[in-house]
């Protein structure tokens, strides 16, 4: 895919009211945001926009509300953000996000200014695309700007709507880095080229892997996921997760590796639990298979080094969701041993947000990364090869 979308750098932002959709949907916990990742990532545009004369109103959704609620108010963004801007931004809330006083607001906006607007989700409309809240978003803005990679597979008001009634819409950076991240990585990748999944169904990530064997050399399968693939061929798994009516599937995607000439390669041995739970009784099995009562929490030692081998060699990598059950000290090893080979390999590595950026993180690997995606499902999306709508909607150069 080339990427041929208008940037903020490609239009003239002086004096213009500059509507930028964002993703400030942080996880909140009893007030306080437990991972401001997302404040951080938008910096770097809202900053340019208004370095350059543009009149910024900043909007996102938060949470997963359709109308007005309080706990859900951006209220805690904005004085986050002010103190990572390092200037005062101005947060204007109205039930309905956009309303006579918030026009008011906007008209008095001197170049450079920065307000906030409310949770774009407290407007109904939003998640169904509806003509009205498009409108009264469009009505506000003369240029539009979408950084919001971890929405941008959903066509709402304020990611696809609202670009039909502007002259200018354009992406930020965030965007661009995902893009040119996950696009290039995916389209012109440096080989041998891994994917590496993990996390717990098979059901989630079909396309991703139909998708993926197309255009990888090696496809390491990891996580619950695995133990389908185990049982379609023939393995004993025990009480592991299993999808009954994915084993079809499964046995496809194996032909379609051996035709295509992609290595896939699925654990050989694991650890594994008689119960779903960090006290579980521990056990480490010999081989692939798995003894009667007892469940595949995590890739084994000797699996570890066969993907850590396979990573040495790789010039991109990327990576979605955990090798085994990461929440669970006792289980969280196979995670660790992936995250860390992918850290200290000097390939192109790429994590496709979710619970794998989250692992990363909190491992402390993060920094060793070349990109960690913003958006869980946007990433995924974009790996089965799917056209994000917030991204087509955009102009092109
Ligand atoms: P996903 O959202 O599909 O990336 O899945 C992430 C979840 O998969 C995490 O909560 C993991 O605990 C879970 N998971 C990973 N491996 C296993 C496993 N072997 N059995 C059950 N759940 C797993």
């Amino acid at each position: 895919m080339t990427f041929n979308k208008k940037s903020i750098e490609d239009v003239s932002l002086k004096g213009k009211r500059v509507l930028m959709r964002c993703d400030f949907n942080v996880p909140i916990v009893d007030g306080k945001i437990t991972d401001e990742n997302r404040l951080l990532g938008a910096l770097d545009t809202i900053k340019y926009v208004s370095q350059n004369g543009g009149k910024v109103i900043l909007c996102s959704h938060l949470g997963k509300v359709k109308g007005p609620d309080e706990s859900k108010s951006l209220k805690i963004v904005s004085e986050r953000l002010s103190q990572l801007l390092g200037k005062n931004l101005k947060f204007v809330p109205s039930d309905v996000v956009v309303d006579d006083s918030v026009r008011s607001e906007v008209s008095k906006m001197n170049e450079g200014d920065i307000i906030l607007l409310e949770n774009t989700r407290f407007r109904p409309e939003e998640g169904k695309c509806e003509e009205a809240f498009s409108k009264d978003l469009a009505s506000i803005c003369d240029v539009y700007v979408n950084d919001a990679f971890g929405t941008a597979h959903r066509a709402h008001c304020s990611t696809v709507g609202v670009t039909k009634f502007v002259d200018e819409a354009v992406c930020g950076y965030l965007i661009q880095k995902e893009l040119k991240f996950l696009g290039d990585s995916v389209s012109n990748p440096q080989r041998p080229f891994v994917a590496i999944l993990g996390g717990a169904k098979v059901s989630d990530k079909i396309n991703v892997i139909n998708n993926l064997l197309n255009k990888v050399d090696t496809l390491i399968i990891g996580g619950g996921m695995a133990y389908t693939f185990l049982k379609a061929q023939g393995y004993s798994i025990g009480t592991s997760l299993v999808e009954e009516d994915k084993l079809e599937y499964a046995k496809e995607m194996l032909q379609k590796a051996k035709e295509k000439g992609v290595n896939l390669l699925l654990p050989v041995d694991h650890v594994i639990g008689d119960k779903f739970d960090n006290n579980a009784t521990r056990k480490e099995t010999v081989d692939q298979n798995i003894e009667d009562g007892f469940m595949g929490l995590d890739i084994g030692k000797k699996t570890c080094e066969i993907f850590r081998d396979v990573l040495k060699n790789a010039k991109t990598v990327i990576w979605n969701g955990p090798m085994g059950v990461f929440e669970f000290s006792n289980f969280n090893q196979g995670t660790i041993e992936v995250a860390k080979a992918m850290a200290e390999s000097n390939a192109l590595t790429i994590i496709g947000g979710g619970d794998s950026a989250a692992a990363v993180n909190t491992l402390g690997f993060g920094d060793k990364m070349t990109h960690i995606s913003t958006g869980g499902g946007a990433s995924l999306e974009f790996l089965e090869g799917k056209v994000l709508p917030g991204i087509d909607a955009l102009n092109n150069k």
